[in-house]
């Protein structure tokens, strides 16, 4: 199991376009593309396409926080080998996206090359952006430009920092101001960027493409690292109408929750609030339903969110200004993977179990099985 779930982004490439080979021999329209990112770094968004211009289209999406791609592969796996089998591909075309950014997914990064996180970049326009002052107060606290000690003085000097903000009630402000994203440093973290990335605009076209040629799009992109452990939230937009316990009772399955402070956290330029502007905008006809499964790795109590903040931070500095030695270098990505990625038998199962659950309840909900 950990084998299948903890392999690079070479071997997961390879074994995703085994199954669109097996998908060829089994479906009758099967298209297959690879956008190039980076040729020399073998770096491409593999798309799959199944059964073009039905009413229905259903769009998969894994690895738009590359780093989270690894962990994403996996589940694309049980989708294709679980769920693909049961759709009604009569009336639905199905898009497969491995993976949005395959810079990050390789390098193991949240962003692309350019630092950029690409749910942050979906800005509906890049006029007016907003200033995140409270980001830039502490952004000595979330940017020191050193490079990375030891682990364990890292730790150190890290949680001195976090108990002064816990002391001064702080938690959730450094939190909120974190995650919506920022645009002002292009080294820091949660950068949204100075204009669209080029995997940006590729899933842009995409998601037009589809608005426009059916008459029903249904989303789901998938997302690791936070929220209660071991356990899978659906994670609908704010724009999203209906409430989240009406919905969980819809589709009989719960965590659900809205990407609002309340229930999760809030975000500036996301994907998915961007296909439902573009959809209000533009295809008002077409019915669209679009949410994130966030897979919750360490945990969400304060302690573990400090925790995952703390490999964001040493990952970063790591990137930008290198470390002592190998050694170092090495269990910094090891501890920002499984910040992102499961490493156990049990949280692997207990996750894929309520995946299935969930995407059957949705996919019921909307009619495609
Ligand atoms: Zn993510």
């Amino acid at each position: 199991m950990k084998e299948k779930v903890l392999i690079d982004y070479e071997s997961a490439q390879k074994r995703f376009r085994e199954h669109v080979e097996t998908m060829k021999q089994k479906f009758s329209d099967v298209f297959f593309e690879s956008i190039v990112i980076d040729t020399e770094d073998n770096l491409y968004i593999d798309v799959v396409k199944i059964s073009k211009d039905k009413p229905n289209t259903l769009v998969f999406t894994i690895g738009e926080h590359g780093v989270e791609g690894i962990f994403g592969s996996y589940i694309m796996e049980v989708f294709i080998e679980e769920i693909l089998p049961i759709l009604n591909l009569k009336d639905t075309s199905v898009i497969l996206v491995h993976p949005i950014n395959p810079y990050g997914m390789k390098y193991l990064e949240r962003t692309n090359k350019n630092n950029v996180d690409l749910n942050r970049n979906f800005l509906n326009s890049w006029d007016n952006i907003f200033r995140n002052d409270a980001y830039l107060a502490l952004k000595d606290f979330f940017e020191r430009s050193e490079g990375v000690q030891s682990l364990s003085i890292e730790r150190i000097r890290y949680y001195k920092d976090v108990l002064k903000i816990l002391l001064k009630g702080l938690a959730k402000q450094v939190k909120n101001a974190l995650l919506v994203g920022q645009y002002e440093s292009p080294k820091g973290l949660y950068y949204g960027g100075r204009g669209y990335e080029k995997e940006t605009i590729f899933m842009m076209r995409l998601f037009e493409e589809a608005l426009k040629s059916s008459k029903h799009v249904v989303h789901i992109d998938i997302h690791t690292g936070y929220g209660p452990k071991d356990t899978m939230s659906v994670v609908n937009s704010n724009l999203f109408e209906e409430d989240s316990k009406t919905f969980e009772r819809e589709i009989d399955y719960s965590p659900v929750v809205k990407s609002e402070n309340n229930e999760f956290y809030a975000m500036s330029g996301d994907m998915i609030n961007y296909l439902y502007t573009l959809k209000n905008e533009k295809y008002k006809e077409t019915k669209l339903y679009s949410a994130s499964f966030e897979f919750g790795i360490l945990g969400n109590s304060t302690l573990n969110e400090a925790e995952a903040l703390f490999r964001a931070v040493v990952n970063n500095r790591l990137r930008f200004y290198g470390s002592k030695n190998e050694k170092i270098r090495k269990s910094v990505k090891k501890l920002y993977l499984e910040a992102f990625c499961p490493t156990s038998e049990i949280s692997v199962q207990k996750m894929q179990t309520q995946f299935k659950k969930a995407i059957f309840g949705i996919f019921k909900r909307e009619g495609l099985i």
